[in-house]
């Protein structure tokens, strides 16, 4: 009789409580998941955020890269003086002129544009989107006079190449 109870009390006193050290280990990981997630959340919504605005920025520039095209047709290859200019009949919408990013109400147009010279190169940036970073760096979205947009880094470098040279 007096054996059992000796047993038990054995193995409460000299044995480790395993359950009681899994269930604060797994508690504590959980925490330590919850409070990660509510730490990251703001940075993964800034990241989106981030993502959608560079793709209607894109989106933006390629809808002037057509509009600058069309106009170029009509006018023997030149290029309008200002983006202004492609609005209404080569441009319908003018909120296209303005970034997704840029938050300064008056500001229609908030893209630089710069109308290459003849017999400049294919990669020669006609409109360029300042407003947009990376982790805090700095980066461009940029029309190419041969119709290409393409993203940047601060030094004109384009993402792709970057991406690629750091793969090898
Ligand atoms: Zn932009």
């Amino acid at each position: 009789m007096s054996s059992r109870r000796g047993l038990w009390r054995s193995s409460q006193r000299g044995g480790t409580p395993w359950p009681w050290i899994v269930g604060v280990g797994c508690g504590a990981i959980l925490l330590a998941c919850i409070v990660f997630a509510i730490l990251m959340k703001p940075l993964a919504e800034q990241g989106m955020q981030m993502a959608y605005s560079m793709t209607a920025c894109t989106e933006n520039l390629q809808s002037v890269g057509t509009a600058l095209q069309r106009y170029r047709g009509d006018h023997g290859g030149r290029y309008p003086q200002t983006l202004e200019e492609l609005v209404p009949t080569y441009l319908t919408d003018k909120s296209v002129l303005k970034c997704p990013t840029d938050s300064a109400v008056r500001r229609e147009v908030s893209y630089a544009y710069t109308p290459p010279p003849g017999g400049a190169p294919a990669n020669a940036i006609v409109v360029r989107c300042d407003l947009h970073n990376i982790a805090g760096q700095e980066m461009h979205i940029v029309l190419q006079a041969d119709g290409k947009v393409i993203a940047t880094d601060d030094k004109g470098v384009p993402l792709e190449e970057r991406r690629r040279s750091r793969g090898r």
